[in-house]
């Protein structure tokens, strides 16, 4: 396994903001961001994650980074999608509390005091729900709908729907969710599955406040999948069901076909009928092939134990050492 990057901790809150091409929104978020955290009294950083963009967002940053102490800055080799950046970020996080929040204000930095509250209350994993997704079209609305119950109802593990990544971890949270180094990452579901003490926090979600959407539905059913298998096996087993069904009801035709040409002979040889069973068995055994592919194509993925990431610069936060605690694990 690689060896992970144990950074120098500090007492306070690190805030975690994947980034990919958001020039036209970062200095928006960091006015906002800054406002909130001045309010919070106790130590902070803003940890922004570049993954692989190419506009000006990592210059941008650097500036901020010779006025204002309290930002650090990873940038990932190339670009490894949102998820991985984020898990990224809580590697490299130093706080004992950790927020994870989108870069384009489309998650409200004024809500972070109430997750803080909810965590100096002794809770874990503090997740805010929208109640509201301003400026999303009905399709994605509905989508996001039927995913939420479609995963639920399947089981393997229960995410709570409406929610984001938008969220405050405790520091064992984020040791926890750390340890989980498997490629194909569903966040949503990693959350859930490390347990603690949860709790939603309710909030209105707004549009994106510049820039554009990197989600297409081609990424948002890929990641369905996903969440999916990564969490239950049972479409494995559905195979097996879809599969004996079809067999019993064959059986059962067949054994009707013999009885009645028994009985009255067989005057019209029967090709619809064949077709249609041919057809019928021939997709379902591509489904159960594809079924089986899918996790098996993931199996492949985590055999190769690849690093989830490569970082091109790390620059920590220059917080006050006097604030900063070392209690790194050994290793
Ligand atoms: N993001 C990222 N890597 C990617 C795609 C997106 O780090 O490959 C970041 C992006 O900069 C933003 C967050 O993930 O901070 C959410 O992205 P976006 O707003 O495009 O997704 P949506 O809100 O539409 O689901
Ligand atoms: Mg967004």
């Amino acid at each position: 396994m690689t060896r992970r990057h144990t950074p120098e901790r500090f007492d306070g809150l690190s805030v975690i903001v994947p980034v990919y091409n958001e020039q036209q929104v970062l200095p928006e978020l960091y006015r906002r961001l800054g406002v909130v955290l001045n309010t919070l009294g106790m130590p902070s950083e803003i940890l922004f994650v570049n993954d692989g963009g190419s506009d000006g967002s990592v210059a941008y940053i650097n500036s901020l980074i010779t006025t204002d102490s309290r930002v650090a800055l990873i940038e990932l080799s190339r670009n490894f999608g949102k998820e991985v950046a984020m898990s990224a970020g809580l590697d490299y996080a130093r706080g004992e509390a950790v927020v994870i929040i989108d870069a384009d204000l489309q998650d409200p930095p004024e809500l972070i005091p109430e997750l803080v509250a909810h965590w100096r209350a002794g809770y874990d994993v503090v997740y805010a729900t929208r109640t509201s997704r301003a400026g999303e079209s009905w399709l994605k609305k509905l989508t996001a709908f039927l995913f939420y119950r479609l995963v639920k109802r399947l089981g393997g593990v229960r995410i709570p729907p409406d929610t984001g990544d938008f969220r405050l971890l405790s520091r064992r949270a984020v040791n926890a969710l750390t340890t989980l180094r498997e490629r194909r990452r569903f966040m949503k579901g990693l959350y859930s599955w490390i347990g603690y003490r949860q709790i939603a926090v309710p909030y209105q979600r707004d549009q994106r406040f510049a820039g554009v959407s990197k989600w297409n539905y081609w990424r948002l059913w890929n990641l369905a999948l996903e969440g999916i298998t990564s969490f239950t096996t049972l479409p494995l087993r559905l195979a097996t069901y879809v599969g004996l069904v079809t067999a019993l009801g064959a059986f059962g035709y067949g054994a009707y076909t013999i009885i009645k040409t028994l009985l009255w002979g067989d005057p019209v040889p029967g090709y619809p009928s064949l077709m249609t069973v041919i057809l019928f068995l021939g997709g379902m055994q591509l489904i159960g092939l594809g079924i089986i592919g899918e996790y098996l194509g993931r199996i492949f993925d985590e055999s190769k134990g690849r690093p989830l990431y490569f970082v091109d610069a790390y620059q920590p936060s220059r917080l006050d050492a006097n604030t900063a605690i070392d209690d790194r694990p050994p290793g």
